[in-house]
């Protein structure tokens, strides 16, 4: 099979970790027969200092002619780089919305996956760290409060706030789709949050969730109001595989997901339209303070590059052969300086890549 991907590897440890993810990729290509074809294009600061915006048309054109997009990192210091001096919509992170917008990215996907091996890291009491956990917070992205309606008006002499929460049945149902889909490829199980004792919005994303769970009779379906998925993702986050929620209960649930897990270097996500194309990146930034020093974690966008095999190209055994890899690794005592523990041999990011791509196995 031929991949068309097009990588962008942008500011501060964006380079150094997508070489790596390239690295690992090409080993699979190797393994398993198929053709990567990468195009690089500039977003961000990057693009800021070598064109004055910080995404071109030509980049977008670029994109939306491959199957893929492999993303590191953009961005720099937000006290010191002159990026941060431009008006917000010059800034490095309008690139990343304008990128989201023009592919129509409407689903995001955000793994939390306790590895054993780092289960030190993990916050929680060791009795529910101890079961581990493999999770995946599925965001609708482009809809609900953060796009609705909003003012600010007088009323009577007192300043009042409106913001609108909308969403129609066609913006649940796609995202619906979405992760059943994907639960599909994982246990088969999905967790739908909203708060439907209180909000409209919230009985309409009920009543959809369940007309689109009828395509998918091998999947188990619960229903869980967010106040309460709060509390179960620190109680017992093993109870949970795909959690489908909409924009801003994802946003909030997905960063207490991560937190959970306790090592941002390791956590991979997803940005999808309703083809099979998708943005994939590490849910961390740029890290400007390690950029070029060999330090950072690689295994985020080389688990990124993982989920664009499964999700993008169907390549599911080449996915697990990648996530086993990293697995391995781990299990062996390889460790990049922000997960190291001690007993452990420490690597820096391009040899972590080397690791991970030695052990990659049909
Ligand atoms: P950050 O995630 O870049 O860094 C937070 C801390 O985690 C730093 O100490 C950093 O060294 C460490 N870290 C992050 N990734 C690591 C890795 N792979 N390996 C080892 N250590 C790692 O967050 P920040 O400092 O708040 O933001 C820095 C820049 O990144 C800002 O410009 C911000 O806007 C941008 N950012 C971009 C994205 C994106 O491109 N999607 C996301 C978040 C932040």
């Amino acid at each position: 099979m031929k991949l068309n991907i097009v990588c962008i590897p942008g500011d501060g440890i964006g380079p150094e970790i997508v070489a790596q993810a390239k690295k690992v990729l090409d080993k699979v290509g190797e393994v398993f027969g198929h053709e990567m074809n990468y195009t690089d294009i500039l977003m961000g600061g990057a693009s800021i200092d070598a064109y004055g915006v910080p995404l071109t048309d030509e980049a977008i054109a670029t994109a939306k002619a491959a199957d893929a997009v492999l993303m590191g990192s953009i961005g720099g210091d937000t006290n010191t780089s002159p990026w941060y001096k431009l008006p917000p919509e010059k800034r490095p992170e309008a690139g990343l919305l304008g990128i989201r917008k023009a592919l129509n990215l409407f689903a995001n996907l955000r793994p939390a996956v306790l590895y054993p091996e780092l289960k030190g890291a993990c916050p929680l009491k060791e009795e529910i760290s101890g079961k581990g956990f493999d999770l995946l917070i599925m965001r609708e992205l482009t809809g609900g409060l953060y796009f609705g309606e909003r003012k600010t008006v007088t009323e009577n002499g007192m300043k009042k706030a409106i913001d609108t929460l909308t969403y129609t049945e066609e913006e649940i149902r796609r995202i619906a789709v979405k992760g059943f889909d994907i639960a599909m490829k994982r246990r088969k199980k999905v967790t739908s949050v909203d708060k439907a004792n209180v909000l409209d919005s919230s009985r309409l994303w009920r009543a959809v969730v369940n007309e689109v769970a009828k395509d998918y009779p091998e999947v188990t379906l619960e229903h869980m109001l967010v106040d309460n998925c709060a509390m179960q993702l620190v109680r017992d986050p093993s109870q949970f595989d795909v959690v489908l929620t909409e924009n801003m209960f994802g946003d909030i649930l997905s960063d207490e997901a991560s937190m959970v897990t306790g090592s941002i270097g390791m956590l991979s996500s997803a940005s999808l339209n309703d083809t099979k194309f998708g943005l994939y990146e590490p849910s961390h930034g740029s890290a400007p303070d390690i950029a070029g020093k060999d330090l950072a974690n690689p295994i985020a966008t080389i688990l990124s590059a993982s989920m664009m095999l499964r999700y993008s190209f169907d390549l599911d055994k080449e996915a697990d052969a990648v996530d086993a890899a990293v697995d391995r690794v781990l299990k062996e005592g390889f460790r990049t300086g922000d997960i190291y523990t001690e007993g452990c041999e420490k690597l820096g990011c391009n040899a972590m890549g080397d690791r991970i791509a030695e052990r990659i196995v049909a």
